[in-house]
């Protein structure tokens, strides 16, 4: 017996093709921004269930974290790669709230972060969101919400840029102050509460640094990190 969703879908394919964002092949679940074979294929890191990983290593001694994890391993010229690009520069925002419901059900499974209470995207500069229409660590953390079941702080903490200190300071300080500066607006919101700092990839750690770095000073507050991707090097 043929179901009415299965002819649903098929109506809508044959109305709205639609295809996977990692292989363009076209597939029939509209739910989905990727073919099965695309997510099988994607690096897991398995971070999550180890609390000795190299994301949590990679913040030691540098700001104080409950736990640290990162869901993909990034190369160049990857599937991964081209999954970002797409969330990040051509607006597929379905994909990132797959690709975040895919993180927040790897972290529930883990067991490691529970007793998360806030979702808490990495801010984007005003202008940069702007222009982008949305913030990506935003999406992401829309679609762990999803399968974590806590809420999203998207304007609790804000990235400004250091213009005026800046113009008195020399070449070096400015470049390191490219990354700008995190201010937190609500923090009455976040105090005594654990929050998961969200960031679509970890490369240096700097940025996310920066802004735990603001979030740890909060009373009663501890900080814990995901990101989509961990790149290496
Ligand atoms: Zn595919």
């Amino acid at each position: 017996m043929i179901r009415f969703r299965e002819i649903k879908n098929a109506l809508l394919h044959l109305l709205f093709p639609h295809i996977c964002a990692g292989c363009t092949n076209d597939i029939l679940d509209s739910d989905s921004s990727l073919c099965m074979r695309c997510i099988a294929s994607l690096p897991e890191t398995g971070f999550a269930l180890h609390e000795d990983n190299p994301v949590a290593n990679k913040f030691t001694g540098r700001l104080q974290l409950q736990s640290a994890t990162a869901q993909y391993y990034f190369t160049k010229s990857s599937l991964i790669q081209q999954l970002i690009h797409q969330l990040k520069y051509k607006g597929h925002e379905e994909l990132g709230l797959q690709l975040g419901q895919m993180m927040g059900r790897q972290l529930v499974q883990s067991g490691r972060f529970q007793s998360i209470d806030i979702l808490v995207p990495l801010p984007l500069f005003a202008a940069r969101q702007k222009k982008r229409g949305y913030n990506q660590a935003a999406v992401l953390c829309r679609g762990m919400a999803k399968a974590m079941n806590i809420p999203v702080y998207e304007k609790s903490v804000e990235r400004i840029t250091a213009t005026e200190s800046q113009t008195k300071k020399g070449r070096i300080d400015r470049w390191l102050n490219t990354e700008g500066k995190f201010r937190v607006k609500d923090e009455a919101a976040l105090t005594g509460k654990h929050l998961l700092l969200v960031d679509d990839v970890i490369t240096t750690g700097a940025t996310l640094e920066a802004c735990g770095a603001e979030l740890v000073k909060i009373k009663g507050t501890r900080v814990s990190i995901a990101a989509l991707c961990y790149a290496t090097r």
